[in-house]
């Protein structure tokens, strides 16, 4: 399995408190190049979340004081978006179910392989659009800009419109790719993730959607190109200026 070495500056709150599957989880985190933040109840969680700065909670459900379940529905109540992903020996259907309805974004059951939960970890960073601090946070994408971490265009007309995280995550794909394509079904796979019901056509209304906000003439694309059966390229506003 290959790491984008980018990824490996998240930080990422472990939430466990059995010391055995805590130090486990931790040490192979840590292995990958995630920082760790520990908290072994559902008090110190939440303690350690409001301080902020974090980009994944790994979330037992099974805690002392204030469960899994709990730690969750607050910090969403708060407005708090952070990933979580819930790690637990919990694997009945209900559960699940309640897990994903308080506001997680996965459920791993105990016990798990390693190589899975390193796999969801990276992929749900992924999906949050995670790239590390070296990344720029302003990017020109056509005629305007995307601010990844305000999670806002400058649109080419110069409005200032909001992007949610499905536009944020196609445009982050698009512009790691540095000019390359990008096919529709990395863009499922990184974007909508396990999500059940897009087809690639959810994938072409959300382009037509982000042309209209970087293209000047959103019906005569320039930059965000469309390659036929395969999917999508962004062309790096330089390279326009070749005539
Ligand atoms: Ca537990």
């Amino acid at each position: 399995m290959t790491y984008d070495a980018r990824m490996n500056e998240a930080r990422v709150l472990v939430v466990e408190d059995e010391a055995r599957i805590a130090n486990l989880v931790c040490d192979n985190l840590e292995d990958e190049g995630y920082r760790i933040m520990l908290a072994s109840d559902g008090d110190a969680a939440l303690r350690a979340a409001h301080a902020g700065g974090i980009d994944l909670i790994l979330l037992d459900v099974m805690l002392p004081h204030v469960d899994g379940f709990e730690v969750c529905r607050r910090l969403r109540a708060e407005g708090d978006r952070t990933p979580i992903l819930f790690v637990t020996a919990r694997d009945l259907p209900p559960d699940r179910v309640r897990g994903l309805m308080v506001g997680g974004d996965d459920y791993l059951v105990k016990p798990f392989q390693l190589d899975e939960l390193l796999a969801r970890v990276h992929a749900i960073l992924r999906r949050k659009g995670w790239s590390g601090r070296a990344q720029a946070a302003q990017v020109q994408v056509g005629n305007g800009t995307v601010d990844f971490e305000r999670g806002e265009a400058t649109c080419a007309n110069g409005s200032i419109e909001p992007l949610n995280r499905k536009e944020l995550g196609i445009l982050r794909l698009l512009v790691e790719a540095h000019g390359g394509v990008v096919s529709r079904t990395d863009i499922l796979t990184e974007v909508w993730g396990d999500e059940v019901d897009p087809t690639p056509r959810t994938v072409d209304n959300f382009v037509v959607r982000l042309r209209k906000k970087f293209e000047s003439d959103p019906a005569e694309p320039q930059y965000l190109l469309t390659m036929r059966g395969v999917g999508y390229r962004l062309r790096e506003k330089g390279a326009l200026r070749t005539s």
